[in-house]
């Protein structure tokens, strides 16, 4: 099946179920492959925002990309769902699939718009996940629709994931390591195959498989990508206690092409929307089957020690009490160019520095709307030095590129003790001595 691409009064629309991270992107790339895509959502703050073209959230180049598509008339946002699943042969689902308490994934948001869909069908639609669902969720899809239609309307369930990072998603979503489809109908592939078309000039490999297989491939990459993290960790820690350099250990190993350089960083641990909450999911939906990944629970229970691991680390290099004491964080975000606070480690971190008596300062240049949502008591600050103010320690927890040429001088002169710990090993060891800052940092010999 061939579809065509045009601006305004194309032939073939296609719907976006979810604006968040993923779902904006994902439309807004495909209104700049030049398909009509409407975004729908069902928070209207969001979507009154984004008909002013203003964003939700912080992903670099994404606002530009989302104005030129609007204004070239590719590009719709509605929270009425009914009026964007008529037009829509491809509806896309990519609403949130958060831990439930016990670890699963929470698929009532799924579920929801399975309904909606349902309800609204008016002939063949193809349904597709671009949310992170275990195994199995594709075949739910369909004995929700078929249970919930009015009149029976042919249909297909596609599973899509998305492997897009926060703050380079608009690059990962248009060049991106590969597209993987998950399809049981020839139908089906081929119009995927065709919304992605731009893809395959760029001879991105596409993988065609069955749902399973494609639901499964999102939550191996993510728990490999996790181990790959903790891993890492791990030797960093080890490091430490041998007198090894952690990035000369991680250059060494990344070199032999079965490792890979990627993902070999030390750090607080890792956070964020994905990791922690599809680690947790695999691990369930294994023991759903009477199985055990031990490697991904292993990981999981790595991560959450390391986030109060760097805790005491932080209050071991201020001397072993903070209680009176004011701590100064740069960053507060799960990685550099998001405002995504979602299972960041500095929560953790924070959390324990603040129930021992300190008192916390910080500074993230685009996630202190998000973090004054979820952390008590932290005094923000709009410039890092003015963090640093009278602070007894500075802790760097996110690698920001403004944080990597600090004015070292200046800093030191703002701090009360010239003590800095830095869980992103952004500065070198010998200038910071150089400077007279008393420094530590992951993995290397201080
Ligand atoms: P998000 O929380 O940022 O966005 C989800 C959006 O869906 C919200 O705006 C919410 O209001 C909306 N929504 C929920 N129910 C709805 C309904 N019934 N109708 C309309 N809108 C509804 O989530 P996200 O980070 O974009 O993640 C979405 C999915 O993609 C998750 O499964 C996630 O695991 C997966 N994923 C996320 C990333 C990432 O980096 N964030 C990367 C790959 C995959």
């Amino acid at each position: 099946m061939e579809i065509e691409k045009h601006g305004k009064g194309s032939t073939v629309n296609i719907s976006v179920v979810g604006t968040g991270y993923v779902g904006l992107v994902t439309g807004t790339c495909f209104a700049e492959f030049g398909l009509h895509v409407t975004c729908i959502d069902k928070e209207s703050s969001k979507i009154k925002k984004l008909k002013k073209g203003e964003m939700p959230i912080y992903e670099p180049g994404l606002e530009e990309l989302v104005r030129k598509n609007m204004r070239e008339g590719r590009l719709e946002f509605t929270t009425d769902l009914s009026e964007a699943i008529h037009g829509a042969l491809v509806v896309f689902i990519a609403v949130g699939t958060p831990s439930k308490k016990d670890g699963t994934a929470d698929l009532s948001y799924v579920d929801e718009v399975a309904r909606q869909i349902a309800h609204n069908m008016d002939g063949y639609k193809v349904v597709v996940t671009k949310s992170t669902v275990p195994v199995g969720t594709g075949e739910r899809i369909r004995k929700i629709i078929e249970k919930e239609q009015k009149a029976p309307c042919n249909f297909d369930i596609v599973s899509n994931p998305e492997f897009l990072r926060e703050g380079s998603a608009v690059n990962d979503f248009m060049r991106p390591d590969r597209v993987v489809i998950g399809a049981n109908s020839d139908q089906a592939v081929a119009i995927m195959k065709d919304l992605y078309k731009p893809l395959y000039l760029i001879e991105t490999p596409i993988v065609i498989t069955n749902v399973e297989t494609s639901e499964m491939i999102k939550y191996a990459s993510n728990a490999f990508l996790a181990t790959k993290v903790s891993f890492i960790n791990e030797i960093a820690d080890l490091c430490e206690l041998t007198g090894a350099d952690v990035h000369q250990v991680a250059k060494g190993m990344g070199l032999d092409g079965r490792i890979g350089p990627k993902f070999l960083h030390p750090g607080p641990g890792y956070g964020g929307s994905c990791f922690p909450k599809d680690t947790r999911a695999i691990t369930h939906i294994a023991r759903e089957h009477d199985h055990v990944m031990e490697i991904i629970e292993a990981v999981i229970k790595v991560n959450e020690d390391r986030k109060k691991k760097m805790a005491v680390k932080i209050i071991k290099h201020m001397g072993g009490d903070v209680a009176g004491t004011t701590i100064g964080f740069l960053g507060l975000a799960f990685k550099p160019n998001t405002d995504d606070m979602r299972e960041s480690p500095s929560l953790t971190i924070i959390e324990v520095l603040q129930k021992q008596g300190a008192k916390i300062r910080a500074y993230d240049p685009a996630a202190m709307e998000e973090a004054a949502k979820v952390l008590k008591d932290v005094e923000y600050f709009s410039d890092p030095y003015d963090v640093a103010e009278g602070c007894d320690a500075l802790v760097l927890i996110t690698e920001w590129p403004q944080f990597r040429n600090l004015d070292l001088d200046e800093l030191k002169r703002r701090l009360k003790a010239p003590v800095v710990v830095d869980l992103r090993n952004i500065y070198e060891t010998a200038r910071m001595k150089e400077k007279g800052i008393r420094y530590t940092s992951i993995g290397r010999p201080s």
